[in-house]
């Protein structure tokens, strides 16, 4: 393995295994700035133990998205093979996938909205498009751009195009499952590679924004208007 592709995949692995969340208040915090205190930097309740703010799906998708990259690595003259550029490009678009599934789910489950209407709206939403562009903003009471500013705004970066790469690369990903198409474009791979950290991080600042707020009563909740309450309870989202 090159030094570069150590040291990246190191960092994302780091990434995602240093973030835990207060189990009082549901606030994601890096266990590096404020894990060794022995209450919550937010709510004040003292930990009763450190909780892993992902669950193992997302670090065992990141190895997996590095186990075929650092096969490239191995032998900087080889060309990489297309079928390693696949893995990669449907490993990525999976972590972008279960990423947005998780944050939907502890919205719901903040929520309280019954099991078998969230399993009805995940089905009906299945797409990551209509998820980002339907669900996201019933769910949420705000439009994914506008989130995507705020959470950029908190954490000092372009969220916008960490966004609009995974919805390009999951429409590559379906032009491969759907249509036979293999093409994964020179430097696509570099992009899924570099873009893993951010994805993870801003999938950290949403939660802190959208579902943390309703266990910590102290803060403003956005709540979504009694007319969306009353879609969600349907189970149905209407154009
Ligand atoms: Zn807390």
């Amino acid at each position: 393995m090159s030094k570069a592709s150590e040291i990246k995949s190191y960092e994302s692995r780091n990434e995602v295994n240093k973030y835990y969340i207060c189990e009082s208040c549901h606030i994601g915090y890096p266990l590096s700035i404020v894990g060794m205190l022995k209450a919550c930097h937010t709510c004040n309740e003292p930990h009763r133990g450190n909780y892993s703010f992902f669950d193992s799906t997302i670090p065992s998708l990141v190895d997996m998205i590095y186990e075929y990259y650092d096969l490239k690595s191995s032998d900087k003259y080889a060309p990489m093979f297309e079928s390693h550029r696949i893995a990669i490009v449907i490993f990525y678009c999976t972590l972008a996938e279960v990423l947005m599934d998780r944050f939907l789910s502890n919205v719901m489950n903040a929520k309280r909205i019954p099991d078998k209407v969230q399993e009805k709206l995940m089905a009906d939403n299945q797409y990551l498009s209509v998820r980002v562009e339907k669900l996201f903003p019933v769910l949420t009471g705000h439009g994914w751009k506008d989130s995507l500013g705020k959470a950029g705004n908190i954490d000092k970066f372009d969220y916008q195009k960490i966004s609009k790469h995974f919805m390009y690369i999951s429409k590559v990903r379906n032009n491969m499952v759907h249509r036979g198409s293999l093409l994964v474009e020179k430097g696509e791979i570099e992009h899924c590679i570099d873009r893993i950290n951010p994805l993870i991080k801003l999938f950290v600042t949403l939660h802190n924004l959208y579902v943390h707020p309703f266990y910590y009563p102290n803060k403003a909740i956005d709540l979504i208007s009694l007319a969306d309450e009353r879609i969600l309870r349907e189970g149905a989202i209407k154009d």
